[in-house]
């Protein structure tokens, strides 16, 4: 083996290509930089890639879920069920708007909001439900919306990991009122910073389109604001590369694919770690290869091992309820939601990007192989 002439792996990258210099060059060449054609093009490929009648463009994947959260007509006081097993960014938008986020626990095999657990959350407060589409694994929508049908509740997908993922067959945020993609640069596709809506909701669209252009009126006129607004735009250099890699879009997904299949081969052949669960209704974007310790096996002794080698590997997630601010404001303790502190104490996010090589996987596996044999045991 060459393993040891290799001197580490970058936990992420982006795969950029010529397509995206030339677009990023025509903008720049022009005389637009915001409020322009690109954005115009970006959100028509993306509409069109998911399906959806609207997609909206923003400045990144959390300003995308403020904007939904408020269309939704959450504010103070009021309740939004989602998942404490996400990015931190799921929670604080309903914290922008002074409601509480009620976590309930996630599916032990898949990560994401079990539907069994929604009913018994809800409350007269209740103005949302806020899945989480973990790793690239969409969420069960089908019976999400079912039960949010009946109580009359919008659902907001924060499908902020998960472009061109499927569940059943159908695109993640098809299913929803909006969802919202994002395209930070360890995301399947990027624009820099930035973030997409997606709604089938004409009004919902209007109103994400004045929100995100300081509360500007449909009519556009320049100083004309009929609500409060943000700054949440994106502007056309973002667009352009967001563009060009939609344009590519299931050729970078394809090379994730790749990537993931080597990795669970190989992971196949060691003792005290499982690859990444995929249910057989789902159709992976990989966003991230997360893999489980057994419990005889540190996880953390592990990821120390990996470094030492030039091997980055994160916890993924830390559970939100467990962020010292959470802890702090709400009064949250180890024990409150034990599926999701299971996954955050054993889960642990391996490099992984579309252009890894054979061999960054094989160096990988091997110092896991090693990690776990020497300093893995507690
Ligand atoms: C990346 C991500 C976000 C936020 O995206 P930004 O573009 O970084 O604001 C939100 N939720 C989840 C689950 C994410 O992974």
């Amino acid at each position: 083996m060459t393993v040891e002439t290799r001197t580490g792996v970058p936990m992420s990258g982006p795969d950029l290509a010529e397509r995206e210099i030339e677009l990023v060059s025509q903008v720049l060449r022009g005389p637009t930089l915001s409020i322009g054609p690109m954005v115009e093009h970006f959100e028509r490929a993306i509409a069109d890639y998911v399906g959806m009648r609207h997609a909206v463009a923003v400045s990144s994947g959390t300003t995308g879920l403020h904007l939904a959260v408020l269309a939704a007509g959450v504010t103070d006081g009021d309740e939004v069920i989602t998942t404490p097993f996400s990015f931190v960014a799921s929670a604080n938008v309903v914290l922008y708007e002074r409601a509480r986020p009620v976590f309930v626990d996630v599916d032990p095999l898949t990560f994401n909001l079990d539907p069994n657990r929604i009913e018994a959350a809800i409350t007269p407060r209740t103005r949302a439900i806020l899945p989480i589409d973990a790793f690239g694994q969409a969420c069960d929508m089908p019976a999400i919306r079912e039960i949010a049908q009946r109580h009359q509740l919008p659902v907001i997908e924060d499908a902020c990991e998960a472009i061109g993922a499927r569940w059943d067959g159908v695109q993640a945020g098809a299913l929803a009122d909006a969802a919202v993609f994002a395209f930070y640069p360890n995301k399947q596709m990027t624009t820099g910073e930035g973030g997409m809506i997606v709604t089938n909701r004409d009004d919902w669209s209007e109103l994400f389109r004045s929100l995100r252009n300081q509360g500007r009126g449909p009519d556009t006129a320049w100083l004309n604001h009929v609500r409060l607004g943000y700054n949440y735009r994106l502007d056309e250099l973002s667009a352009a590369l967001g563009l060009a890699q939609a344009e590519r879009l299931d050729d970078l997904l394809a090379k994730r694919d790749r990537v993931a299949a080597l990795y669970t081969e190989r992971l196949r052949e060691l003792d005290g770690i499982e690859p990444p669960y995929v249910s057989p209704r789902a159709t992976m974007s990989w966003f991230v290869y997360v893999v489980r310790f057994a419990p005889e096996v540190s996880r953390n002794a592990v990821m120390a091992r990996l470094a030492e080698h030039g091997i980055p590997a994160r916890p993924y997630f830390v559970p939100i309820h467990l962020q010292p601010f959470y802890v702090e404001r709400f009064g949250y303790r180890r024990g409150d939601f034990p599926i999701t502190e299971r996954a955050g104490d054993t889960c642990l996010a391996l490099p992984f990007r579309s252009t890894q090589t054979e061999a960054e996987v094989d160096y990988v596996v091997e110092h896991l192989r090693r990690a776990i044999r020497d300093g893995g045991k507690c």
